[in-house]
């Protein structure tokens, strides 16, 4: 049996005998089948793979081979607050945040929360995330996210924002370019850069500035798009209007469009990143792939923050697949028929679990599958002293509705073993743990005592038990 020690850098590994899901171009599923990894890359898939010799095995028997997961937007410096906000809307949620205590995060808070964002996103099994980063105050700030995203060993993007100014503002000052130079440069395929701001309502159209200097840059932007009570058609209108929308741009959210914007966002090749449990809580609006899939626009998944979910992709396969099937059925109830075959299935959200995100942020020849040549990002989905992990016969609809994150045995990213079975590999828990505590002393110091109870537990409104003609009798 192998033992951590065992990865060496540059030792071969090879995952012996389980069920792959390639996610290849025919997605083929290939039963009692290896993954040989040879430095960064894939090298083979396939049975009985005769590999190289002092090449590590991982015996994969009874488990789930697939790639790594992408996540395409997670506000990663909100996870020391992790469950704070569990109750929240998004009303409640801009007002902590936006106006309230956003301001109050240091540099080392942003770190704290980051570090402790990338390390969990590994353990889940999701090996590339978008740190959708707009807690960015000043530069001191971005230079602390991109310190936590380059201490852990997993591929990451940065969106870059900042919520306490307008785009227009950060995005031309000099600290910006130099921190863009300075630190985002030279990344390759392991860091990315996008530039992470919104559009909400207006006629003057600000935000034009920083959409060319995202062209200048020749820079992606994400941007929280069709969401209730924040932006509208209006914004992807303005967006359209001016040449902005590209075929990079993420469409977060997108769950409040009219048909018009959806027609925009397809014609310009934009895709939308849906975060399936933040649409159901905090009431952006349905979460839309009902709708994209009638559009054709590509779909990728997204967990949005830590103040309420965690950053686990096999929950975001399970609530966008579950939203998809409530909407089709309530739709044909309210025509009082009745479906009797689903359109989405299993295997699409897996799909946009990995190759859909992988595609968002211009890696589809990256990563995103499981095939030779491609950058080594997997995942092992195997638990030996689970019930649930037997028996093994519909390997998308396992990953979707049966298994979760302790079920992750094994992720390796860009060719090197991060977990291994069931444990993190070469992550410093207990200084990640110190680091958020201080955060979490800090922010309770800053807002006392009644501030932070009370923003934890928003009011319950009031509701009146209906009257009922019958009346509740009981015996004993
Ligand atoms: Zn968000």
């Amino acid at each position: 049996m192998s033992q951590p020690a065992d990865f060496a850098a540059g030792r071969p590994v090879v995952l012996r005998n389980g069920t792959v899901l390639t996610m290849d171009d025919a997605h083929r599923v290939l039963h009692g089948s290896d993954v040989l990894v040879d430095g960064e890359r894939i090298s083979a898939v396939g049975p009985n793979l005769s590999v190289p010799d002092g090449t590590a095995e991982i015996d994969a028997v009874g488990g789930i081979i697939m790639p790594g997961m992408v996540d395409t937007h997670r506000h990663m410096w909100q996870t020391a607050m992790r469950a704070y906000g569990a109750d929240w809307t998004l009303t409640q949620y801009f007002v902590w945040y936006y106006l309230q205590w956003g301001k109050v995060f240091r540099p080392e808070d942003i770190y704290a929360g980051n570090l402790l964002s990338a390390i969990e996103a590994l353990d889940a099994g999701v090996t590339t995330s978008v740190d959708w980063s707009h807690g960015l105050q000043t530069v001191a700030h971005a230079d602390a996210a991109v310190d936590a995203l380059q201490a852990v060993p997993g591929r990451f993007v940065l969106g870059y924002g900042n919520i306490q100014q307008g785009p227009w503002e950060w995005s031309a000052t000099p600290e910006f370019r130099d921190f863009v130079v300075r630190r985002m440069q030279g990344g390759g395929d392991m860091l990315g850069f996008q530039m992470a701001f919104d559009v909400p309502d207006s006629d003057e159209f600000p935000e034009r500035a920083a959409f060319e200097v995202a062209r200048e840059l020749d820079v992606a932007v994400t941007t929280h798009a069709g969401v209730r009570g924040a932006t509208s058609d209006k914004g992807i209108r303005a967006m359209h209007e001016n040449g902005f929308m590209t075929p990079r741009t993420i469409y977060v959210h997108a769950a409040s469009l009219s048909d018009d914007s959806y027609q925009r966002i397809a014609a310009t090749g934009g895709s939308v990143s849906v975060s399936t449990e933040s649409e159901q809580s905090a009431g952006q609006g349905y979460p839309p792939t009902w709708r994209l899939r009638k559009h054709g626009i590509p779909v990728s998944l997204s967990m949005d923050t830590g103040v309420w979910w965690s950053g686990d992709l096999f929950s975001a396969m399970r609530a966008t697949l579950s939203a998809d099937r409530v909407r089709e059925h309530l739709e044909a109830h309210q025509r009082d028929e009745t479906i009797t075959n689903h359109h989405l299935r299993a295997e699409h959200v897996v799909n946009w679990a990995t190759r859909g995100g992988a595609a968002a942020l211009g890696l589809a020849d990256v990563i995103g599958s499981l095939e030779a040549g491609k950058k080594a990002d997997i995942v092992l989905i195997k638990n030996d002293a689970s019930p649930v992990m037997f028996p093994l016969l519909n390997p998308y609809g396992h990953v979707v509705f049966q298994a979760q994150r302790g079920d992750v045995h094994t992720v390796l990213v860009n060719g090197r073993v991060v977990k291994f079975a069931h444990q993190l590999v070469g992550m410093d828990l207990a200084r990640t743990r110190a680091l958020v505590d201080q955060t979490v002393a800090y922010l309770q110091s800053q807002l006392g005592e009644e501030k932070w109870i009370e923003g934890m537990h928003p009011e319950i409104p009031e509701a009146k038990v209906l009257d009922n003609p019958y009346t509740y009798t009981y015996t004993t």
